[in-house]
């Protein structure tokens, strides 16, 4: 019997697909043959259907192959980790960004413990973590510090796990947080620094209105956010900056975005505030202004604290004058001025005489209050302009700044030595000092500013060692000048006790008639030693010390005396003109009064009198010269205008002065000639001053011809050498008698 073939595919599409490649099966009427041909036919099918099997498999075997690949491939090359790890957390598998994670080859990792990779702080979470995964065999996630080897900035990693269905291992996908956890971390640290930082924030949209503002924003302008919001950003506009200044910061931000500077704004209150802002521009993908950042904080008191460094840096605390510092620091600036204006200026050094005796007998809290006392005293002998200043201990310097006038460098120091020795009441006590004055020139001694300074010292100590409360200066022909001058006012202080003063007359001519009705008086000081000193010398000395009061009050006496006498004996219209300086004018006040009492007294009319300014006067006058000036027009007393034309004169002094008398300049006499400017000037002044009502007296005519042009102008009176030198009464009056005027 033939075996049966084995079994045959159950696959009927398969056995059709193999019986389709064989002839087809033919029947045999020999049965023994007809069996095994059929065996044959059924093996050849069978075998067809094997190879195909085969195929098929190997086919799918083959597709198998490539997806394990494939997968092995995303598995490995996945950007997250993927481990398979035991309940105790032994690596059985991972993948190879798995491997990365923890710093080492994936071989050296199998076995190992994936908690041995963590910080110390995430093991207790890792821990909780796998023993839930296992107990609760659902997906559990954590974040946690990886540490890998050879690295030293842990990893924020977040860990998601679940079970296998055997309860043997659990697959775990471990992600790389650290960027995002860094990022959020930044952020949260940016809106902490906005919430809490001291400095106000503001940011404004590109319409300028504004969309957020922080915490130190409210608490410094009182603006809430609820309030500030959807507002403009001119909202603590103060007004005290001009549109200029809001133009330039536009403009600031138009081109550079950015602009920073102080800027006064308004609190919620009204308050006005100075603050340090800075505005910066963030702008969008099309370079459009996106929002406007404004950061301020409040700088008043650091602005005050500022100031209050500078004071005590620059100034003296005892004082409250600039010290050593700020001495410096102006001294050199007033030499650069002084260089500028073609004016010089004088240094000071100042140090008391003796001033440690009053600190070891009174104590040093008194020393300190005589300092205080002498710094205000300075103060009162100088003007504004000048500067005053403590150097330290008792050394105090002085800065007369724009000397006009020479002279008054020896009035500062004279007065300083004269307040100086004053008695200082010190709580109680009272101290007497006085003070050693060395004094320099800039730009006559140096031009170098420690030059200067060294000289002025070395003149201070020529003060001290000369016997001290003097002054000394610097520079031998102002010394010399100096003490002549200081002579010169010790001595004008006898002259008048002592009755050195006199009076000469010098004829004033009518130019017409030839007639001598009036008469200048013009005062001389017979010194006992000198002789005969010049007005020009003196007059200046005794305005400086205020002793042309008394010499001005002695020469109006004089002049009346004598007047009344020859109104008696030569003519009864006689004039005498005195002469009057401005100075006795600003410190008489009412001194006038006197002057009318004293005339009624001897019967004299006010006509008998006239007083000869100066224009220096009429343009400084203030309103109480003009008061005594009108006082004299009132009272009948003429007044003569001195010198004109050598000042700043004016035609409009003259109208409301009510002057009588224009007095031409000797200058202009001297150089009269027929073709001379000087003429045609004094033709004009005579023209102008008659067409205004005023008399015109033209000074110094020393020679016929100066006469003839100047009777030729129209002058209307003469005085000069011509005519007779000031001489006194008798000698006057011997000339009147005598005809020979
Ligand atoms: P002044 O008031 O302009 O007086 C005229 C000056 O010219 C006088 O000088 C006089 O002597 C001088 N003089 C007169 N004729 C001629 C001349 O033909 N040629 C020249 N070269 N000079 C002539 P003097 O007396 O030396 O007085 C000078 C100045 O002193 C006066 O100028 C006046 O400003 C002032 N002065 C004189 N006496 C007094 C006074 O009592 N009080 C006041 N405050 N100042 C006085
Ligand atoms: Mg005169
Ligand atoms: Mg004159």
């Amino acid at each position: 019997m033939i075996p049966k073939p084995p079994p045959l595919s159950s696959d009927h599409n398969l056995r059709q697909r193999a019986e389709q490649q064989l002839a087809p099966y033919q029947p045999s009427p020999d049965s023994m043959d007809a069996d095994a041909k059929r065996l044959l036919h059924e093996l050849q099918v069978h075998q067809i259907e094997l190879d195909m099997q085969n195929e098929s498999l190997l086919a799918a075997q083959t597709s198998l192959e490539d997806s394990l690949k494939r997968y092995t491939e995303l598995y490995d090359r996945a950007p997250v980790g993927y481990f398979t790890l035991g309940p105790d957390s032994t690596i059985y598998q991972l993948n190879l960004k798995a491997a990365k994670q923890l710093g080492l080859f994936r071989s050296q990792l199998k076995q190992q413990r994936f908690a041995g990779f963590l910080s110390a702080e995430s093991l207790p979470v890792f821990n909780a973590f796998l023993s839930a995964v296992f107990t609760h065999r659902t997906a559990q996630s954590c974040e946690l510090a990886l540490r890998p080897v050879g690295q030293s900035p842990a990893l924020a990693v977040q860990v998601e796990a679940v079970a296998d269905d055997d309860g043997q291992s659990c697959r775990m996908i471990v992600v790389d947080i650290t960027e995002r956890k860094s990022n959020e971390e930044k952020l949260e640290l940016a809106n902490l620094v906005y919430q809490a930082i001291g400095e106000a924030i503001m940011v404004a949209d590109a319409d300028n209105r504004i969309i957020t503002v922080n915490p130190a924003f409210t608490e410094l302008t009182g603006y809430t956010l609820q309030e500030a919001v959807g507002q403009p950003t001119t909202l603590l506009k103060s007004g005290r900056q001009g549109e200029t200044f809001y133009q330039t910061m536009w403009r600031a931000l138009e081109t550079i975005g950015h602009w920073q500077g102080e800027i006064w704004n308004r609190r919620k209150n009204g308050d006005i505030y100075l603050e340090w802002l800075t505005i910066s521009t963030v702008y969008d993908e099309q370079n459009k202004v996106r929002h406007r950042v404004a950061m301020f904080s409040d700088i008043t008191d650091q602005k005050h604290a500022e100031q209050t460094i500078w004071q005590q840096a620059n100034f003296d605390s005892l004082t409250g004058l600039p010290n050593r510092n700020m001495f410096y620091e102006r001294l050199a600036q007033e030499m650069k001025k002084s260089q500028r204006l073609g004016l010089p200026l004088a240094l000071l050094f100042l140090d008391l005489d003796h001033f440690k005796d009053i600190n070891d007998t009174l104590g040093h809290s008194k020393g300190d209050l005589l300092l205080k006392d002498m710094a205000q005293r300075l103060l009162m002998c100088v003007r504004s302009t000048d500067i005053v200043t403590r150097l330290g201990g008792d050394e105090f310097t002085v800065i007369l700044t724009e000397l006009h006038e020479p002279n008054s460098i020896e009035r500062v120091a004279q007065d300083i030595l004269h307040q100086l020795t004053q008695p200082f009441e010190l709580a109680g006590d009272y101290a007497y000092v006085s003070v050693s004055i060395g004094i320099t020139l800039y730009p006559e001694d140096s031009n170098d500013i420690d030059t200067l300074i060294k000289n002025a010292d070395q003149a201070m100590y020529a003060a001290k060692a000369q016997g001290r409360n003097r002054r000394h200066y610097f520079t031998a022909s102002m010394q010399e000048a100096a003490l002549a001058r200081m002579q010169l006012v010790n001595d004008l202080h006898e002259a008048l006790a002592n009755g050195q003063f006199r009076l000469v007359y010098q004829p004033i001519v009518d130019l017409a008639t030839g007639d001598i009705h009036k008469a200048e008086a013009l005062i001389r000081w017979q010194h006992p030693t000198r002789g005969l000193v010049s007005p020009a010398e003196f007059i200046p000395v005794a305005e400086a010390t205020g002793m042309i009061i008394d010499i001005g009050e002695w020469v109006f006496q004089e002049a009346t005396r004598q007047v009344a006498q020859w109104r008696a004996k030569q003519h009864v219209e006689f004039q005498v003109s005195i002469n009057k300086s401005p100075v006795q004018f600003q410190k008489e006040g009412d001194g006038h009064l006197a002057w009318f009492e004293h005339l009624r007294e001897l019967g004299l009319p006010g006509q008998s009198i006239v007083v000869e300014i100066t224009e220096g006067l009429l343009m400084d006058a203030d309103t109480a010269i003009t008061r005594q000036l009108l006082a004299f027009r009132d009272a009948g007393i003429q007044v003569s205008l001195d010198d004109f034309g050598t000042g700043y004169s004016s035609l409009s002094y003259l109208k409301k002065f009510d002057i009588d008398y224009l007095k031409i300049d000797q200058s202009f006499t001297r150089n009269l000639s027929p073709e001379a400017d000087d003429l045609a000037l004094c033709e004009a002044i005579i023209v102008m001053a008659h067409k205004l009502g005023i008399k015109v007296i033209a000074e110094g005519i020393e020679t016929e011809e100066q006469c003839d042009l100047l009777i030729a102008a129209g002058c209307d009176y003469g005085q000069g050498y011509l005519f007779s030198k000031p001489v006194p009464a008798d000698e006057f009056e011997r000339l009147l008698e005598a005809g020979r005027i």
